[in-house]
């Protein structure tokens, strides 16, 4: 109970999401520090799906409480795409270039007032016991023509954050941490844990 297992291979978000749950739980451990595999395919139609998939294969096979989270890039012109296909969006084997230039060819005749995009995240927290909560995260900016920056992943180049006047690839992590589509989730979800305590 005083342990969350997070079930991410990404050992980046580990530091973060201690911070935000150390009043929940003291220990907070990788799949790797648990000395587990996990292989899910993420094959939902919505972040929530895949986030709750993970989560709870991650609880069958540990025993653990466990978080997962699952999250990517909508844009409003496309429908909402790339969506849950974020991280494959130019093809399976692509990485964050070959995205990025497939996002900037199918914006490539939309105007400007007409680029707005949002960050979304879905976290979900399983516990051992059956019980379930998840959170969602937003962050809305919009889509440059061209990459601006060298900071961060994925589609942060591309991605101008106004409040901030730059791109999410040209803010430092910390600033990115801040406002982050994660970071909202996350915070929601540690504030769902929070209220279910006081009842
Ligand atoms: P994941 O859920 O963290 O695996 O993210 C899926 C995909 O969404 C990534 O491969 C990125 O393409 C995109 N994505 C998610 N979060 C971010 C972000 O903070 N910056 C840039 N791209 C992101």
């Amino acid at each position: 109970m005083n342990t969350l297992l997070l079930a991410t291979n990404n050992e980046g978000k580990l530091e973060e999401i201690r911070a935000i749950f150390a009043g929940f739980y003291p220990r907070v451990l990788t799949l790797a520090q648990a000395g587990l595999e996990l292989t899910v395919v993420e094959d939902g139609a919505t972040f929530a799906e895949n986030a709750l998939k993970k989560a709870k294969e991650a609880v069958r096979i540990s025993k653990m409480d466990a978080l997962a989270d699952d999250s990517g890039l909508c844009v409003d012109a496309l429908g909402g795409a790339p969506g849950v296909h974020s991280a494959r969006y130019a093809g399976e084997r692509a990485g964050d270039a070959a995205n990025n230039d497939k996002l900037l060819r199918a914006l490539e005749h939309v105007d400007e007032p007409y680029r707005a995009a949002s960050f979304v995240c879905c976290v979900a927290l399983c516990r051992a016991d059956g019980k379930t909560f998840t959170a969602e995260g937003r962050c809305e900016g919009r889509i440059l023509r061209a990459p601006q920056g060298e900071n961060g992943f994925g589609y942060d180049p591309l991605f101008w954050y106004e409040p901030f006047g730059c791109t999410f690839a040209q803010a430092s992590a910390a600033q990115k941490n801040t406002v982050s589509h994660r970071a909202r989730a996350l915070r929601t979800l540690a504030e769902k844990l929070a209220m279910e305590q006081v009842r």
